[in-house]
């Protein structure tokens, strides 16, 4: 998936696009909202374009696209309630 495959959220998409392009990216996003609006998706694929040594929001063969396609991007992690009741 791309950034620009997220369906809706046109109105949040064009903000955090606008974020980078003017590099105004700040530390911290929270996505929030009703279940099931592609929050997670949208949150991935934001951050996969932030961290892109391209820019580029389209396919790109990268290092930092690759290793985040592969599950294995060492700046990037998902935490969640789960992985949080293990680690207690
Ligand atoms: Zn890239």
């Amino acid at each position: 998936m791309k950034f620009k495959d997220v369906i809706g959220n046109e109105t949040v998409k064009d903000y955090l696009r606008k974020s980078l392009e003017t590099n105004n990216i700040l530390h911290s996003y929270l996505f929030l909202g009703i279940e099931g609006i592609g929050k997670l998706k949208l949150a991935k694929e934001f951050a996969k374009f932030v961290l892109c040594l391209n820019n580029k929001e389209e396919d790109c063969d990268c290092k930092s696209c690759l290793c985040y396609d592969g599950n294995n991007h060492p700046d990037f992690s998902v935490i969640n309630e789960q992985r949080r009741y293990y680690k207690d």
